[in-house]
């Protein structure tokens, strides 16, 4: 059976793509540009959803992109590629002849404000104390399916959106990689900042858990049961690179760089738990900072 991915390409997507097809699934991307196994967002908007077993939505404008400034058009870029694309999908479903019995659609966990007391869990509130936990809402809002769908099961997982999905091919390591490598990769601001973060294999294992338990309903949070700080972070990363890991990243250097309000998604943090995730019967192969760095360095640290 075949399932849609929009945003496909990308770090995840491509992760997911893999666990997908090894499992005998059929994978169809939703890109903006035409190409081999994708459809365009201007073809679902057009004709509609093709025949599928699942949508799972994870398009959008990287946040962290260090190269693009954080302008008001910047700002309509990263919010539109997630809002109006997921409203594209949720629409498309709806009206489907033979609609999808599931649909999967990213969310972060800027949902929570940044906090060095409280632990979220899915049914904490927030969602509307700045730009990026207004984002979130807005994105899960424009997942909803109309009330009287009951044909397709609706998931939304909240991603660790400090960008710390850790991979060794992309997102947040990637771009950390060289300043580790070299010795310089230093916690960010005091380092006492929560940092949510999740394995790739995770991830990609929690969205396939989705697609398959038919049970799996609502918000799960897409974060390891262990919470760590910036600073538990850092130190395990150097760890594993056996790097000293001198020079701290101070946050206004990090304001300067990435503009104050996005900074915050690095200079500040939220211990989020994944409650429902848990209940729901998934089980984490990384459940520790730990583990992940060995497994995805373990060879390396020699180099
Ligand atoms: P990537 O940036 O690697 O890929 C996202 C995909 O979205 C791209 O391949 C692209 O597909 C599509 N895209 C990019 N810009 C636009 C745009 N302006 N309009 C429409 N589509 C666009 O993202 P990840 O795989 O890392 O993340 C996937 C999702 O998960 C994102 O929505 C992200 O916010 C979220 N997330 C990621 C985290 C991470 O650490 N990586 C953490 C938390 C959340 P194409 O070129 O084919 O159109």
């Amino acid at each position: 059976s075949r399932v849609l991915i929009g945003g496909g390409s990308g770090f995840i997507g491509t992760a997911l793509r893999k666990l997908l097809e090894h499992r005998g699934y059929q994978v169809t991307l939703i890109s903006r540009t035409p190409g081999k196994n994708k459809i365009t967002w201007d073809e679902v908007k057009k004709t509609g959803l093709p025949e599928c077993y699942a949508v799972v939505g994870m398009q959008g404008s990287n946040i962290l992109n260090i190269f693009r400034r954080w302008t008001d058009g910047f700002k309509k870029e990263v919010w539109d590629s997630r809002v109006e694309t997921t409203k594209t999908l949720a629409q498309a479903i709806s009206e489907a002849s033979n609609p999808p019995k599931v649909w999967v659609s990213f969310s972060g966990v800027g949902y929570y404000k940044p906090s060095y007391v409280y632990d979220y869990d899915e049914d904490s509130p927030g969602g509307d104390f700045d730009y990026i936990s207004q984002l979130a809402t807005a994105w899960e809002e424009a997942a909803k399916l109309p009330a009287e769908n009951t044909n397709t099961r609706e998931v939304i997982i909240r991603s660790a959106s400090t960008g710390v999905v850790l991979g060794r091919d992309g997102g947040a390591i990637k771009q950390m990689y060289f300043s580790f490598w070299f010795g310089s990769g230093g916690v960010i601001g005091d380092g006492m900042q929560f940092f949510p973060w999740i394995h790739i294999n995770d991830l990609t294992r929690l969205v396939m858990h989705a697609l398959e338990n038919e049970k799996v309903t609502g918000v799960l949070n897409g974060v390891a049961p262990e919470t760590i700080t910036n600073w538990d972070f850092t130190k395990e990363f150097n760890t594993v690179l056996l790097r000293p890991g001198f020079f701290p990243l101070p946050r206004p250097i990090v304001n300067f760089a990435l503009g104050e309000e996005r900074a915050k998604m690095l200079t500040e943090g939220q211990a989020v738990v994944p409650k429902r995730t848990l209940e729901s019967g998934f089980t984490f192969n990384f459940p520790k900072i730990k583990m992940a760095f060995d497994n995805m360095f373990s060879y390396r640290k020699w180099f």
